[in-house]
């Protein structure tokens, strides 16, 4: 299980080829499913048409992200491979920010990948991670019943649910049984993205420093304040907002037509 060699400091797109090199590892470990590496693969789509950065709807979304998990009196964190693979640090960092706990969701239940992923938030620091095996004995009905078990301590009685990388049918089943929801999700018109009450529009491993970042800044605040940032946002005019920020800058690329340089290495033909 030896990582490949050492990515080069000044490769361009190193931060997204590291994270390419964490999935491969998780998969060895257990931590990540096949599937998962499908999803990431049509997240990064979406991040290079972002241009790669953290865009302003996205810094929007995680300050309203942040008051609502400060405000929930119940919040919890679900974590499933790929949260676990890429940014296991900054979900342990996020549960303790917040006062939520993890809770291992997974799209089907299985538990020896529960366990490795369970073992991954412990080791990056977390106190308790719940849902997993026999923890996960409570049934949310909506879903068909494999996908439906939840901790009792956890998501069953969560008014507050932050998710990312989310397949669209759990998140529309978290909405429909009443809980808000928080969704990382690069692609804006995913179902995820579409269904959730916050959506922020940002690779996890950009997003999570960010929320973290703004929970520490809206910690002291009223109930009045946070519940004020959460009643003026409006999730359907940032999501507007994210997609016209793509075309914007799809336009501008198409104008350009080439914007990779390669760069000039020898002496041989020319000149
Ligand atoms: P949906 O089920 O919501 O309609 P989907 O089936 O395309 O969408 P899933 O595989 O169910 O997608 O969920 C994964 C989602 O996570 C995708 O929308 C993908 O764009 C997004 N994604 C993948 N990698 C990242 C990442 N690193 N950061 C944020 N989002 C990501
Ligand atoms: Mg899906």
């Amino acid at each position: 299980m030896s990582m490949k060699p050492e990515i080069p400091v000044s490769h361009p797109r190193r931060a997204s080829l590291e994270l390419r090199e964490k999935l491969v590892h998780a998969l060895d470990k257990n931590v990540a499913a096949k599937a998962g590496l499908i999803a990431h693969g049509r997240g990064e789509a979406f991040d290079y048409l972002l241009g790669e950065a953290t865009s302003p709807p996205a810094v929007r979304a995680a300050e309203a992200a942040a008051a609502l998990l400060l405000s929930a009196q119940k919040p919890v964190i679900s974590v499933n491979g790929n949260v676990a693979a890429l940014c296991p640090d900054e979900i342990v960092a996020l549960s303790r920010a917040v006062s939520a706990p993890l809770e291992v969701n997974l799209f089907y239940h299985r538990s020896e990948r529960e366990q490795a992923i369970a073992e991954e938030l412990l080791a990056h620091g977390a106190d308790r991670v719940l849902g997993v095996g026999d923890a996960a004995s409570a049934t949310v009905p909506g879903l068909e019943s494999a996908r439906t078990r939840v901790d009792p301590e956890g998501l069953y009685g969560a008014d507050v649910v932050f998710l990312a990388l989310e397949d669209g049918d759990r998140t529309e089943w978290l909405v429909k049984t009443g809980k808000k929801v928080i969704a990382v999700d690069l692609n804006p018109f995913s179902r995820t993205a579409q269904f959730a009450h916050v959506t922020i529009v940002d690779n996890l491993s950009r997003a999570l420093p960010l929320i973290i970042a703004r929970t520490k800044a809206l910690a002291n605040r009223e109930a009045s304040s946070l519940s004020k940032v959460v009643k003026s946002y409006d999730n359907k005019k940032v999501l507007g907002e994210a997609i016209r920020l793509m075309y914007r800058r799809l336009k501008r690329l198409a104008r350009q037509g080439v914007f990779v340089e390669v760069p000039h290495t020898g002496d041989a033909q020319h000149n």
